[in-house]
C-alpha cells in the first residue's frame, strides 16, 4: 500500500493505546469488539507518528524492522484505527480533554440492599436517589416477596434513573419468567433482572430475566474490563469504584461500598439534607475517591488500568505504597489471567506487593516471559 510520506498519522481520538509490562492494548471506544492487545513496538511506532512525518518516522526503522512498522500501518488503517493528516490540519486534532468533567450529579450509582425492613424507608430512598441525580441503581433483594418486588418496581417507574439492574436472593427462585416480565414491564430502566439459587437455569427472551443455579455473593471481588470512554477518562483521575459511589445496607446505612467501614449516615434517622452535605463532603475530603489504578502497585503496569472495574480495592497511600487488597486475577507481568495455560502468581515471577512494598525481579519475569511467548 502507498501512504503519503509527508504526513502525519494519528489515531481516531476514540482509539487509543495503552501499555502496560509485557502487553500494550488497543482500545476502540466506538467499536469495542474491535479493541485487542497489540503488540508493544506498535505503541512506539504510534507515538513517534503523533509528533513526525511518515517519512522521519520510517527513518528509525530499516529492513525487517520496516517491513514491520508497514504492517502496522496496513493494520491501522484497513481496521480504520487511524487516518493520514497534513502539517497545516494537524492542529486541528487535539488529543481528548482528560480533565475530570464538572457534572451535576452528587452520586452516580447506588447499590441498595433492601428487604422487608428497608422496605420502610423505600420513599425517603427514593428522594435521596433524587436529589442526587443518581442514574445507575444495582437493587439487591433479600427475602423480598413479588408484592414487595412490585412496589419497588414502581417507586422507581418515574426517576431520574436511567439503568436498574436487580438481584434477588432464593426467595423468588419459584416465581416464573411471565410474572417477573409483567412486574418489570411497568419500568423501562430495568435492564436485568437476575433470580438466584433456582433449580431451573432459564432466561427470557428479551435477555433482561435469567434464573440461575448460582447463589447471590455479595463479597465476590468482580473485575470487569468496561470499554467505555468515560469511564476510561474517569479512571484516569478518580478511583472507579469509589468515586461518587454509594451504598445503602438493609439497616439503611449510608457507606461509600458495601467493604466501608465509615458511616456517611442513616436514611431512617437523618433527614436528606443532612446526608447530602455528607456525601458533598466526601467528594471534596476523601482521599481514597481520588486514588487512580496509576497510583496503585501493578495496577500502574497493567494494560487494564483505565478499563478495568474491580472491587479489589487498594490498601495504603497513594504517595507512598498502595497495593491490591487481593492479589489480582490477571498477572500484567505476564500478560496471563488465572486459569489460562502458564499462569503464575506475582510471587511466582518475583513480584511483592503488600503492605512492606513493592519489589520487582526484572530478570525473572524476562526468563519466564521468554519460555512463554518465545516461538519454537
Ligand atoms: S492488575 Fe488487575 S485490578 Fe489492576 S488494573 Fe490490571 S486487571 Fe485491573
Amino acid at each position: 500500500m502507498h501512504y503519503p510520506l509527508n504526513k502525519y498519522f494519528l489515531l481516531y481520538s476514540d482509539c487509543t493505546i495503552i501499555s502496560g509490562y509485557k502487553n500494550s492494548i488497543l482500545l476502540d471506544f466506538t467499536r469495542p469488539e474491535m479493541s485487542n492487545f497489540v503488540p508493544k513496538e506498535l505503541s512506539e511506532f504510534i507515538e513517534k507518528c503523533a509528533w513526525q512525518t511518515l517519512s522521519d518516522v520510517l527513518k528509525f526503522y530499516i529492513n525487517d524492522d520496516k517491513k514491520v512498522v508497514l504492517e502496522y500501518l496496513d493494520f491501522l488503517t484497513e481496521n480504520d484505527f487511524g487516518f493520514f493528516v497534513s502539517e497545516s490540519l494537524k492542529n486541528n486534532f487535539p488529543p481528548i480533554n482528560t480533565k475530570l468533567k464538572n457534572s451535576p450529579e452528587i452520586i452516580d450509582n447506588l447499590i441498595l440492599d433492601i428487604d422487608s425492613k428497608n422496605m420502610n424507608n423505600l420513599k425517603s430512598i427514593n428522594s435521596l436517589i433524587e436529589r442526587c441525580l443518581i442514574s445507575s441503581i444495582e437493587i439487591r433483594g433479600i427475602n423480598l416477596s413479588i408484592g414487595e418486588l412490585d412496589q419497588i418496581i414502581q417507586m422507581f417507574s418515574s426517576s431520574v434513573v436511567q439503568s436498574i439492574n436487580i438481584y434477588l436472593d432464593s426467595t423468588l427462585k419459584n416465581s416464573n419468567i411471565e410474572t417477573l416480565s409483567k412486574i418489570i414491564a411497568q419500568n423501562a430502566r430495568i435492564k436485568k433482572l437476575v433470580v438466584f439459587e433456582s433449580i431451573e437455569v432459564i432466561s427470557s427472551d428479551d435477555g433482561i430475566i435469567h434464573f440461575t443455579s448460582k447463589q447471590l455473593n455479595f463479597d465476590e471481588i468482580r473485575r470487569i474490563n468496561n470499554i467505555n470512554l468515560s469511564f476510561h477518562l474517569e479512571a484516569q483521575k478518580v478511583c472507579t469504584f469509589r468515586y461518587k459511589k454509594l451504598f445503602i445496607d438493609r439497616e439503611g446505612k449510608l457507606k461509600n461500598h458495601p467493604n466501608s467501614k465509615k458511616l456517611i449516615g442513616n436514611i431512617q434517622f437523618d433527614e436528606i439534607n443532612i446526608l447530602i452535605e455528607n456525601l458533598k463532603k466526601e467528594c471534596k475530603t476523601n482521599k481514597e475517591w481520588y486514588i487512580t489504578k496509576e497510583q496503585i502497585n501493578v495496577c500502574k503496569d497493567c494494560e487494564f488500568r483505565t478499563v478495568c472495574f474491580t472491587n479489589n480495592l487498594p490498601i495504603g497511600d497513594k504517595d507512598d505504597n498502595c497495593y491490591l487488597q487481593a492479589e489480582c486475577t490477571y498477572n500484567p507481568y505476564i500478560g496471563k489471567g488465572e486459569g489460562e495455560e502458564g499462569y503464575k502468581t506475582l510471587e511466582e515471577c518475583g513480584v511483592i506487593s503488600n503492605e512492606s512494598g513493592f519489589i520487582i525481579d526484572h530478570d525473572k519475569i524476562a526468563e519466564i516471559n521468554a519460555e512463554l511467548w518465545t516461538e519454537e
